[in-house]
């Protein structure tokens, strides 16, 4: 399976990926988690992506596509891979699209979670993640059982330096220009498919297989 996971700030894609990863035994690979690996580690790569992230606004594509491109290349990917946060605008969509076309590596589904916006700005804000493991929990939502840490390691929760309000607000924004085009590109496509991610992670994961599973 070849997925692609869209949706807002705080929809629930980093969350869903890991559950749908493992379903179908493929790599989640995370753009935002991999350029914030790279600026956690100090690579070129990281320092030029960087002064994007910090402001909230998109890493160029030229970058993204030549690394994300690199990615699928690996032999973890020969069965599938789920992508959460790639393709981000339509030059990325397209550039991917032909990549796979020339390279026989078709998309089988790109899942959209959609969530109304009151939600998404508290999903944000109250997102916290263990920098150990990866889990994320949500102070109003999901709160892990001892305030501040995580229930699998106990190491102490992080709040991502992107998540504050005015860099929601930047990131929505980039969100709406940029990222919800590609909607009607994939359904022109005819691989979309839209899931409420109002509910549970649970509940939501449901949908998500149900869909998949067509
Ligand atoms: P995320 O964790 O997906 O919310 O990504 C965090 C930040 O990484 C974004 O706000 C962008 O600055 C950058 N980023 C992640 N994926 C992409 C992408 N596909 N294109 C451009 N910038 C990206």
């Amino acid at each position: 399976m070849r997925i692609i996971l869209l949706g807002p700030p705080g929809a629930g894609k980093g969350t869903q990926a890991k559950a749908i990863a493992g379903h179908y035994g493929i790599p989640h690979i995370s753009t935002g988690d991999l350029f914030r690996e790279n600026v956690g580690q100090g690579t070129p790569l990281g320092l030029k992506a960087k002064a994007y992230m910090d402001k909230g606004e998109l890493v160029p594509d030229s970058l993204v596509i030549a690394f994300v491109e690199d990615r699928v290349q690996r032999p973890d990917c020969d069965n599938g891979f789920l992508l959460d946060g790639f393709p981000r605008t339509i030059p990325q969509a397209e550039a991917f699209w032909k990549y796979c076309s020339e390279n026989d590596c078709q998309l089988n589904a790109a899942v959209n979670l959609e969530v109304p916006l009151d939600l998404i700005v508290s999903r944000v804000s109250g997102r916290r993640s263990c920098p150990s493991c990866g889990t994320v929990y949500n102070v109003y939502t999901n709160p892990p059982k001892t305030e501040g840490h995580c229930d699998k390691d106990g190491t102490e929760l992080i709040q991502r330096s992107d998540d504050t309000e005015d860099t929601v607000k930047t990131r929505l924004e980039v969100y709406e220009k940029e990222t919800a085009p590609l909607i009607t590109y994939y359904r022109s496509k005819n691989i979309l498919d839209t899931i409420d991610a109002v509910g549970t992670p649970a509940e939501v994961e449901k949908r998500i297989f149900a869909a998949l599973d067509k």
